[in-house]
């Protein structure tokens, strides 16, 4: 941190105010994010399953070691990219919960699993040879899980007879060890209502059901299903089938999952703390119209236009790359002023940005690098 300077190369400094940061910034209220990661791990272990944090969320090390403390059993990551930058950052169990096909991706993953226990997810046969052949080059060994297509239509096998035929194959090879099954509908997250999700989640259940029993039957041991996310844990939870949840998004949360209903009916953020935000800052006042300094370079907008908070009245109307248009009817923001935006969707959001500004009570206490932005390949 030494050779960064404020304003030019970090957005901030320790101690410093948060109407001092340098905008548009990726701001994480820490009091707020511990409540989230305290909450959901005290949830897991109510409910007797572990917890695997997906990092593609945050890409950050450092909020990955808070979950790791608060007792997840390792991170989840998308890429073989993303997996490497955090085991660089001292990670030590990733589970990539994809499928990587491309030898030279397959290559860096059995590299990487000599450097910390590293999983992956196949959904074909062809596959499993490759992964067993770059183990044996690398005298490592991967773990290795069936995706399971539970209803979301995007990867994993179909039927319980492919998937015990991946099982078996996966026990068979040399360098893999077979870790269970990946059971995850990421469609079903989103999902308005709890009756809803509910319904999804059913008809998840009841694809993976057979899938299960079949490899019972096998006499194929599975030693994890693994799935779950922010809209949907608490079914996989209570199910009793799944032994391991994938969350992301509950640690930080975003204005998509917040409008979306719990059961009773309440709002997702009022059981999770909005933690991350984007600063911005009043940049122009002219003819009447507010416009702030974030926009489309700052935050991503393909799940709805972020909500402004602690201002009264005020609202988010429209992005370009560099500017937001608000709406101001009391006309009480003042230029150089700092708004808090609540980002539509936290994820994209996140690899907008070099660091992270970790705030307590307004007061800057650190800056996190986004380890793992850009490390989408
Ligand atoms: N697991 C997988 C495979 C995912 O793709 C995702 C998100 O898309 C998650 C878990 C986490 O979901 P969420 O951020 O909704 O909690
Ligand atoms: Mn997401």
């Amino acid at each position: 941190m030494e050779n960064l300077e404020p304003g030019y190369d970090i957005p901030a400094l320790p101690g410093w105010r948060e109407d001092q940061v340098q905008t548009p910034a990726l701001l994480v209220d820490l009091d707020a994010l511990e409540a989230n990661i305290a909450r959901m791990a005290a949830a897991a272990q109510a409910a007797g399953v572990a917890l695997r944090p997906h990092g593609k969320m945050h890409k950050s090390a450092d909020v990955a070691r808070l979950q790791m403390a608060a007792g997840a059993v390792g991170l989840c990551c998308q890429k073989v990219s993303e997996a490497e930058a955090f085991v660089r950052a001292g990670l030590r169990d990733v589970l990539v919960t994809n499928q990587i096909v491309d030898p030279a991706k397959i290559d860096r993953l059995a590299r990487l699993a000599g450097m910390a226990a590293v999983g992956v997810c196949v959904d074909n046969a062809a596959n499993v040879a490759d992964l067993s052949a770059a183990c044996l080059r690398h005298g490592t060994t991967l773990r290795v899980l069936v995706e399971v297509d539970t209803g979301q239509a995007r990867c994993g096998v179909d039927t319980p007879d492919q998937a015990v035929a991946l099982a078996r194959a996966i026990q068979s090879a040399p360098g893999l060890d077979f870790g269970g099954v990946q059971a995850y509908q990421g469609a079903m997250q989103h999902l308005p209502t709890h009756a809803e999700r509910q319904a999804a989640f059913q008809a998840s259940q009841a694809r993976l059901v057979p899938v299960l029993a079949a490899l019972q039957a096998a006499g194929i041991a599975c030693p994890t299903v693994t799935g779950g996310g922010t809209g949907s844990w608490g079914f996989e939870a209570a199910s009793g089938l799944w032994t391991e949840l994938q969350c992301g998004s509950y640690a930080f949360m975003d204005a998509d999952y917040g409008r979306i209903t719990g059961a009773g009916g309440s709002r997702l953020d009022a059981e999770w703390q909005n933690a991350l935000f984007v600063l911005a800052q009043v940049m122009s006042l002219s003819r009447g119209r507010a416009v702030c300094d974030a926009g489309l370079k700052a935050m991503t907008a393909e799940s709805g236009l972020p909500l402004v908070r602690g201002r009264e009245g005020v609202t988010y109307q429209g992005y370009s790359d560099e500017h937001g248009q608000l709406d101001d009817p009391a006309g009480r923001l003042r230029l150089g002023d700092r708004i808090r935006l609540v980002p539509g969707h936290c994820d994209p959001t996140c690899n907008l940005h070099d660091w992270m500004v970790a705030t307590r009570g307004g007061v800057v206490q650190a800056l996190w690098p986004v380890t793992a932005r850009g490390k989408v390949f």
